[in-house]
């Protein structure tokens, strides 16, 4: 069996399922006498305090594993154990009505769903969905039930499940989750932030995989194309095997390049960087030889909690980041929620087409007290000397201006705070709407770099959704169309004087490095685990012949030519690629 879903976490795992079913816990339901009443209302404490426990305990490990805000997650878990209304509301169930312990606060849970459910908004939902799991925990607890969590996991396993909440992920031992694979789920979902930060393959949004699969069987998870087999052919199995343990042999032999220059043979020099969404990210960026971070998403801040973050809770985050990279540069990209990034405690309204909508600086712009915290946070974290400042989104001058604007005004504040902060910190933009690309002669007068999204890029451009399966096919950054854009962003970038960067998936795709460097990019930036690969192929060519490719592949007319020069010249890089040192 082959289903098919979409790739959040990058990498191959083979291995025995471990299907996570989110267990429904049936609820005893019996009346009690009144002499009983206070030994269930004792009962009833005693969880309450077992699941404080438990969670403090996760909140613990959560900040030792991930650091930054997640621990927050917990906070907002462990508020409703103190809630009265769910607290006592329960208590005078066992008192007045005389249900037993589980039943009443089943009950008063039940209620408290109810009334979230009535109101049509996100953020409520996603209220809802952390009382359903601190509320299993209680009633697990009442039952005598102790902890379910992934710490069940005796041997390294392919985790499947309908979706992970925080605190399962939080509590699995992490050297025995192989991957992920899940039901339902997108890009910001939490599985698949988690998953990338701590580098284990996953494919969410699978439909219903945790049905169909039985713990014990045999998996294959493709973090990269988005598909997982179940209990496969043997060929396909061989054939995966075999990329395993390329995989693992080509990170061996890449792994003494990691403190060796992005330079080619004739000497042409560029930076590669990572990028992060978790803090935590930073501690090794070294070992894969990042320079420095090219894009810090910080949506993560605003995913998953309860009450939007402070200022200084930003500021700590971002000036943790810095410190680490320090002297090497951050680039922090103010807010882009929106598109395909929801799930946050912001009423962000449901449309018709996000991508096309309210989304990243144009949510920034009209929320102020959001992008005025953001933006001071930034500032303030800039006094290191490392940190630069992106918009994402930006399609006009104007709205870059918008933007400055609100970050004079950032300025002007903290001066008067009599704050420290960075007086000249570097503004730059991402070019990742065509008309962005169109105007960049407009754009490189005002900021101090550019670095390209083609994730978003692409899909305007090409108008194809980024997400959609169904025209994959349109999505092309090999197209002539997306090739001249770049072209002409990065050429009118220094023909103005400033550096170009890229930070979408294409910098991190070894069959366009070759291209890329040709064109003249000066930074590329990537998962960090896509480095290595794509400094070998940087020290094995010459600058000179990637610029005779560009050249030749700029006469091509349809991306099926380009592909096929592409192909011939990276020739010896995937045969390279292609060995296992057997
Ligand atoms: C991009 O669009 O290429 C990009 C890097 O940003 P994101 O994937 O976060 O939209
Ligand atoms: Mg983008």
């Amino acid at each position: 069996m082959k289903l098919k879903g979409i790739p959040v976490s990058p990498g191959v795992a083979i291995g025995d399922a471990f299907v996570l079913k989110s267990e429904v816990v049936s609820v005893p339901a019996y009346r009690i006498s009144e002499s009983k009443v206070p030994q269930e209302v004792k009962k009833f404490f005693d969880a309450i305090l077992s699941t404080k426990r438990e969670l403090r305990k996760i909140q613990e490990r959560v900040a030792e594993d991930l650091g930054g805000t997640y621990p927050e997650i917990f906070s907002a878990h462990l508020l409703f154990l103190d809630d009265p209304i769910l607290v006592e509301g329960t208590v005078e169930l066992i008192e007045k009505e005389r249900w037993n312990a589980e039943k009443s606060f089943d009950i008063v849970v039940k209620k408290v769903l109810h009334s979230f459910s009535s109101i049509p908004d996100e953020y409520l939902r996603g209220r809802a969905l952390d009382l359903k799991d601190v509320a299993r925990r209680v009633l697990k607890n009442l039952l005598g039930k102790g902890e379910e969590s992934l710490s069940d996991l005796k041997k390294k396993a392919i985790v499947i499940s309908y979706d992970l909440s925080p605190s399962q992920t939080a509590s699995l031992d992490r050297d025995r989750v192989l991957a992920f694979a899940t039901d339902v789920g997108g890009r910001s979902s939490h599985t698949a932030i988690m998953a990338r930060a701590l580098a284990i393959p996953a494919v969410v949004g699978l439909g219903d995989i945790s049905k169909k699969v039985k713990s014990g069987d045999l998996i294959i998870v493709d973090g990269n194309k988005g598909v997982v087999f179940v209990n496969p052919a043997s060929e396909t199995l061989k054939s995966y095997t075999r990329k395993k343990r390329r995989m693992v042999y080509l990170q061996k032999v890449l792994s003494h390049l990691k403190d060796l220059p992005a330079e080619t043979l004739d000497g042409h020099r560029v930076k590669l960087m990572a990028n992060i969404e978790l803090p935590k990210e930073v501690e090794n960026l070294a070992s894969y030889g990042g320079e420095g971070v090219g894009l810090f998403r910080t949506e993560f801040l605003f995913l998953n909690r309860e009450v939007l973050p402070s200022e200084d809770e930003q500021f700590e985050v971002y000036h943790y980041v810095a410190s680490k990279v320090y002297p090497e540069p951050v680039v922090i990209r103010t807010l882009d929620l929106g598109g395909d990034k929801f799930a946050s405690p912001l009423e962000i309204p449901k449309e018709i087409n996000p991508f096309m909508g309210w989304r990243a600086i144009r949510f920034c712009l009209a929320r102020k007290d959001i992008f005025l915290a953001q933006l001071k946070a930034i500032l303030r974290a800039g006094k290191q000397g490392n940190v630069k400042l992106m918009y994402p989104m930006i399609s006009s001058i104007n709205e870059l201006r918008q933007a400055n604007h609100f970050l004079q005004e950032a300025k002007e504040i903290l001066q008067k705070e009599g704050k420290d902060f960075s007086q000249d910190i570097e503004v730059g933009v991402m070019i990742e709407t065509p008309s962005a690309a169109i105007i960049s002669d407009f754009l490189a007068g005002e900021v101090a770099f550019f670095s390209v999204g083609t994730n978003d890029l692409i899909q305007y451009a090409m108008a194809a959704d980024r997400g959609n399966e169904k025209i994959a096919h349109l999505y092309q950054p090999a197209h002539p169309a997306i090739l001249r854009l770049l072209k002409h962003i990065i050429d009118t970038g220094h023909s103005i004087g400033i550096p170009v960067a890229m930070c979408g998936e294409m910098a991190g795709d070894i069959h366009y490095t070759q291209l890329l460097l040709g064109m003249g990019l000066d930074q590329l930036s990537m998962g960090p685990v896509a480095i290595p690969q794509v400094k070998q192929v940087i020290r094995s060519v010459t600058y000179k012949e990637t610029k005779a490719l560009v050249e030749k592949v700029l006469k091509c007319s349809t991306q099926e030519e380009v592909k096929k020069i592409l192909e011939k010249a990276n020739q010896p890089f995937l045969k390279f690629f292609r060995r296992d040192g057997k």
